[in-house]
């Protein structure tokens, strides 16, 4: 299977401004970023999307839940934010490999586009 370019980022093979890791998950500056806090939250583990998570992942799909809690706290997102999962082709999804966005620091609209 080609590494996604996620799977670079966790390898360290390319750069990203990290802003929260463990051993479960990492945390990154998104690169073309929709708000003025944009981030994106990833398993280590390779899921290819919210889709191909299993039984076997629920701990670890808690925990990124959680991660998106801790980053809200410490960017300073008191003020709310939003946390979006494009999943497969209809969902707007580009990288392969689950992530959870974190977008703040803006009033967001509804319905999303
Ligand atoms: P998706 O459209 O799959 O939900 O989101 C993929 C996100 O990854 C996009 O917001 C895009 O800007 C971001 N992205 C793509 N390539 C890179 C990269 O190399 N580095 C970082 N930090 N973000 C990336």
């Amino acid at each position: 299977m080609n590494k996604t370019i996620f799977t670079k980022i966790i390898c360290k093979e390319i750069p990203a401004d990290i802003v929260y890791e463990d051993n479960m998950s990492l945390a990154f500056k998104d690169i073309n970023p929709q708000a003025p806090v944009h981030i994106l939250v990833i398993p280590k583990k390779p899921i290819a999307n919210l889709d191909e998570g299993t039984e076997e992942d629920k701990t670890l799909l808690g925990h990124l839940l959680l991660i998106v809690q801790k980053i809200a706290r410490k960017m300073g997102l008191d003020n709310g934010y939003r946390v979006v999962i494009n999943n497969g082709n209809d969902g707007g999804q580009t990288v392969n490999h689950l992530h959870l966005h974190i977008l703040g620091k803006r009033q967001m609209t509804w319905p999303p586009g």
